[in-house]
């Protein structure tokens, strides 16, 4: 297992996933202060079909960036487990992870089974 070209790859991802998730939260800005003149328009509780779809969008984009903010989590954890030289083996029964797994998701920190144990399938 090459270590030090997993974490340039897990660094690599972590400034990449930091820039989109940057971006998310600017276009959750501009769509909040958007939403905000279409629904002080609506009178009576009802918002009308723009302030919907603002809001929908808005919704959308806090979903992706709570994606990205888990897999954020998830790349900082498999670089602290790199740091400490468990890199490529699993963190609940030591096992070796499959390189197949670790080059389709660089950031895994346990083996296939251990997260379908966990993932409940
Ligand atoms: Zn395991």
């Amino acid at each position: 297992m090459n270590t030090d070209r997993a974490v340039d790859r897990l660094r690599k991802l972590r400034r990449d996933t930091l820039l989109q998730l940057e971006e998310i939260r600017a276009a959750v800005g501009v769509a909040v202060s958007a939403a905000a003149p279409a629904m002080e328009q609506s009178e009576g509780g009802s918002l009308d079909a723009d302030a919907g779809a603002i809001l929908f969008e808005r919704d959308r984009q806090l979903a992706f960036e709570l994606e990205y903010s888990n897999l954020l989590e998830s790349i900082d954890h498999a670089l602290t487990r790199a740091n400490s030289g468990g890199y490529g083996t699993c963190e609940i029964c030591g096992n070796i992870i499959a390189a197949d797994r670790l080059k389709a998701i660089p950031y895994a920190v346990r083996c296939i089974k251990c997260q379908e144990l966990e993932d409940g399938t």
